[in-house]
């Protein structure tokens, strides 16, 4: 079974979440796919086992092959090829912006002279590990690097299906949270009962509609702003799984990189119960 946790915004205590919920359960598989910024590993200390390299294939262009037709720039979606007319001599040139091609393969597939080939270029690196009983896996992106959605399916290559996997997905609702949740069984939004946090819930709530991957709401700081999120929870049919209610000690767990678990561990009940609520909700 696969568990992802998301949320529209980033400091909803979505990474606090996932790591508590994944030192609460039995034969666990933590992935931490918030590439740009991981940080499960902060409360986790693992033990690093592998590491290796995240690429992808980028064009390398054959200009003795070439006939500029232009195709290649046509067919990429990422303009990340120009192709310019000829002068003082030559038929033309290509221009390759490496930091705006996703890897697709399009060009090179399409072009029609066969002058296009592939050579890897390194995006961060993929590192696992274990933590006790608990498997652990996150991937880096390399500084100043854009492109995290090949990272996080590379991460994901390391699903152990034995496992519970629970997936810590980046923030918010762009590309890289949608590689990351896509395949999960059930997807945990965590939110804050305020405007900005209602906000970005109603678009997570979108996308995973979209997706067609049943989700349900933690509200993280449950007493603090205001009732419309429940309310937008009742008229959307949605469930709230859990309430973790505002408390100094979780904030000051938190600054001392302490899983809420550790520092709490009453949690660890409400955390199975959370994880019964989601078998029960996915076997309906
Ligand atoms: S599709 Fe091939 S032949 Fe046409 S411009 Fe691109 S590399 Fe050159
Ligand atoms: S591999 Fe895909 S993204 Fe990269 S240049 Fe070719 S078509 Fe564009």
């Amino acid at each position: 079974m696969i568990i992802a946790v998301a949320s529209g915004k980033g400091g909803t205590g979505k990474t606090t979440l996932a790591v508590s919920l994944a030192l609460s359960l039995p034969n666990v598989q933590l992935l931490d796919c918030d590439v740009e910024e991981p940080n499960a590993h902060l409360f986790l200390n693992p033990l690093f086992a592998e590491k290796s390299e995240a690429v992808i294939p980028v064009p390398v262009i054959d200009e003795e092959k070439c006939t500029f037709c232009g195709r290649c720039k046509e067919v990429c979606a990422f303009n990340a090829l120009a192709v310019l007319p000829g002068a003082e001599g030559k038929k033309g040139s290509i221009l390759f912006f490496e930091n705006l091609c996703h890897g697709c393969g399009a060009c090179r597939f399409l072009c029609p002279q066969q002058a296009i080939t592939e050579r890897d270029r390194r995006i961060g690196v993929v590192e696992a590990g274990t933590v006790g009983e608990l498997k652990f896996a996150h991937g880096r992106l390399d500084i100043g690097e854009a492109m995290a959605p090949p990272l996080v399916r590379q991460l994901k290559k390391q699903i152990d299906q034995e496992r519970t996997v629970i997936i810590d997905a980046p923030p918010g609702t762009s590309c890289p949270v949608v590689t990351s949740i896509t395949e999960a069984d059930f997807c945990l939004l965590v939110s804050e009962p305020t405007p900005f946090g209602l906000n970005d819930l109603i678009l997570a709530v979108e996308v995973l509609r979209k997706l067609g991957i049943p989700f349900g709401v933690v509200l993280n700081r449950a007493d603090l702003g205001d009732e419309k999120t429940d309310e937008y929870c009742r008229q959307e049919d949605i469930t709230i799984m859990m309430r973790i209610p505002f408390d100094k000690r979780i904030a000051a767990a938190y600054s001392r990189g302490l899983p809420l678990v550790t520092a709490m561990p009453e949690y660890r009940q409400k955390f199975e119960e959370l994880f019964q609520k989601i078998k029960d909700k996915i076997s309906k």
